[in-house]
């Protein structure tokens, strides 16, 4: 089942708190000066037009990215999340918005290495354009899930690994944390983070409890509410974050009530940031 399309969604709210997370993480490791590998498990097109019919039709950008770069004052820490969709927009137009593998891409250096897993049929072959020609990138349409299995661990042994699947599936929920749990096994100082949309709260916190239980290492919890959950649908999203870098909490934490005023569609919107285990779980 492949109904989901990103390009309804790009530059979203959702979007902007997992592209900002995904940034710090790789401003953080790539302070060292040692190779660093990413894998994004649902990678998806690569870069958006927000111009586009499909993006227009839930206009979800408009309270989402829109709303960021027309702010007053953003966070010191959200400068550089900024300054890539500017780079992005330099290189492919004003009107774009770039993927979770655009924003790594423009980030990572030469001496690190890309994996991009990607199935959809009109997705994927729009991702390999993108990244075409950048030789530190592999592009696969193949099964996000079993190809992380079949990645890890890589021959850096650091890096980052994204898992933003789409959820179309209810087992998803059950079924994602029990993967970070397998592929934690074979690449425990690997850095993991977990995209989640949040339109049913028992169903997160189920997730979260899982976590708690599972016995991996500093794990740390981002979300974000837009509006009420009387009002239906995706009223917050958030990221789980594995081994997170330590400075992380802090860097994200600060710019949580900025996000907050910029995002909010209603007086109902607030963020988590929790400490789901710790250095010793
Ligand atoms: N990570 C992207 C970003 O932030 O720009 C967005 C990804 S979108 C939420 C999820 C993507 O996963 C969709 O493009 C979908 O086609 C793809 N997908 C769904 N199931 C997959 C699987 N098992 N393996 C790889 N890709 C999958």
């Amino acid at each position: 089942m492949l109904s989901y399309r990103h390009a309804f969604h790009a530059g979203n709210s959702a979007d902007v708190l997992k592209h900002f997370v995904i940034e710090r993480i790789l401003s953080y490791l790539t302070q060292k000066d040692k190779p660093c590998f990413y894998m994004d498990t649902h990678a998806g097109a690569g870069i958006y037009s927000l111009n586009a019919a499909v993006a227009n039709k839930t206009a979800e950008y408009k309270v989402g990215i829109e709303r960021i770069l027309a702010a007053w004052n953003p966070p010191e820490t959200m400068r550089n999340y900024i300054q890539c969709i500017a780079r992005c927009r330099d290189k492919n137009g004003s009107d774009v918005y770039p993927g979770s593998p655009w924003f790594a891409a423009d980030i990572l250096r030469s001496i690190d290495r890309l994996a991009l897993c990607e199935l959809h049929p009109q997705d994927y072959p729009s991702l390999a354009s993108v990244m075409a020609g950048d030789s530190r990138v592999k592009v696969y349409n193949e099964d996000g899930f079993k190809k992380s299995i079949a990645l890890l661990p890589p021959k850096e042994r650091r890096g980052l690994v994204v898992i933003d699947p789409s959820y179309e599936i209810k087992a998803d929920y059950v079924g994602v944390v029990n993967h970070i749990c397998s592929l934690y096994k074979r690449f425990a100082t690997g850095v993991y983070a977990l995209w989640y949309p949040v339109v049913d709260a028992a169903r997160i916190e189920k997730m979260v409890a899982q976590f708690k239980k599972a016995g991996l290492k500093n794990t740390q919890r981002f979300q974000i509410q837009t509006y009420s959950p009387d009002k239906g649908g995706m009223y917050a999203s958030g990221m789980i974050v594995i081994n997170a870098p330590w400075i992380l909490q802090t860097e994200v934490g600060d710019a949580m009530p900025w996000l907050r005023s910029s995002l909010a569609l209603d007086e109902s919107a607030g963020f988590i940031v929790e400490t789901i285990t710790g250095e010793n779980a």
